[in-house]
């Protein structure tokens, strides 16, 4: 990922910030040097970095978990607004997922724990009240019981039953024991975003940051929403059953005015280069044919205008393995090719997106659109 930096590596996952999360230092130190000079705004430095500290070890708990069913992590970015540990997938037995989804909230109800453990300690005899903390005024101590209350929103927060968080997925797991795992899903989704409207309207009478925060669920909930859906649709399927195969392809020797004239007969956006052997040597969109019929002339070869280097995946591979490449590489397309590397197909975002619509207009929602695999 671009614009984050890696500061430390844990077995095989990487830790980075990014860099956004350094000017929001910048912006905090700023902030608090205003109002109350050095010493706070090194103060509130600090407070960030030790609840960040506590929102990595959080994201350790789920990658812990997961590793525990042989799920790898690559990397875990930590952002302004929280941390994301990229898993390589989701665990798909309900029972696991939700071991992976409640293990980062429990990390921070046993933070908060062992604070209050050793506030009560600070306290000697006085009981561990609201009121009571508020009035220590030992700055040490007092940060303490700020990291303290953090971790408890972070707990709460957490666990709101909305994606992408983690009670989402607690309430996805939980369903998914009793149903199948895509109408557990569009349940979970469904009840999320209910949550959100509340969480919205409930925001408007009491406090706007509540409103906020419940449209930023319900647009997170749709999308993530959105994406479970994708790899629902792509489960179970190959790169065979969802690629185009007739397509019109262009060769090694061909110029701009040939492609000019496949792309007036065909509906493709998106021209494979092909040599004799039948390898897919890069692919020509139609807005680099266009910028080059005018730049260079129509006498142009393709193969100087087109993108090289173009991902290609086998037919008999898993889709959704290729969907991630489509998602992850600035490639227009994906080849797929044979056994013997020859060109045999394509996979392109709309074609992929047709996909989506017939999987979305089954009658048995949640079934696969080519039958194969289990029904939801
Ligand atoms: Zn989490």
């Amino acid at each position: 990922m671009p614009w984050s930096l890696t500061i430390g590596r844990l077995g095989e996952t990487a830790i980075r910030i990014h860099v956004t999360f350094l000017l929001f230092l910048v912006w905090i130190w700023a902030a608090y040097y205003r109002s109350g000079g050095a010493s706070a705004a090194w103060e509130g430095v600090l407070f960030v970095a030790l609840l960040f500290a506590c929102v990595l070890l959080h994201e350790l708990g789920h990658v812990f978990a997961a590793r525990h069913y042989g799920v790898k992590t690559p990397d875990i970015t930590l952002w302004p607004f929280g941390g994301i540990a990229n898993l390589e997938r989701i665990p798909e037995k309900p029972s696991q997922e939700l071991v992976v989804a409640i293990a980062g909230p429990l990390v921070n109800v046993v933070i908060a724990l062992v604070l209050l453990v050793i506030l009560s300690a600070t306290l000697d005899g006085t009981d561990l009240t609201a009121d009571n903390l508020a009035k220590i005024e030992d700055p040490r101590t007092s940060i303490l019981v700020k990291l303290a209350g953090a971790n408890i929103f972070l707990v709460v927060f957490n666990l709101i039953p909305a994606f992408p968080m983690d009670g989402g997925r607690v309430l996805r797991a939980l369903l998914a024991m009793n149903m199948g795992h895509a109408k557990a899903t569009a349940t979970a989704a469904s009840i999320g975003q209910g949550l959100a409207i509340g969480m919205g309207l409930l925001g408007i009478f009491t406090n706007p940051m509540l409103m906020i925060i419940g449209v930023f669920v319900f647009l997170a909930a749709s999308g993530e929403a959105g994406q479970v859906q994708l790899k629902e649709a792509s489960r179970g399927l190959l790169v065979s059953d969802a690629m185009i195969t007739h397509f019109e392809t262009l060769g090694p020797q061909s110029t701009v005015d040939d492609a000019a004239d496949a792309l007036i007969r065909s509906t493709q956006k998106e021209f494979p280069v092909v040599d004799g052997a039948g390898h897919l040597r890069g692919v020509l969109t139609r807005d680099a044919m266009i910028r080059a019929m005018k730049d260079q002339g129509p006498q142009t070869a393709v193969i100087e205008v087109m993108q090289a280097d173009v991902p290609v995946v086998e037919a008999r591979s898993k889709l959704d393995a290729a969907l991630k490449l489509i998602t992850s590489a600035q490639a227009p397309a994906v080849g797929v090719v044979d056994v013997s590397g020859k060109l045999v197909g394509l996979l392109t975002p709309e074609n992929v997106g047709e996909l989506m619509m017939l999987h979305a207009a089954r009658p048995e929602r949640g079934a696969h659109p080519f039958g194969r695999g289990r029904a939801g």
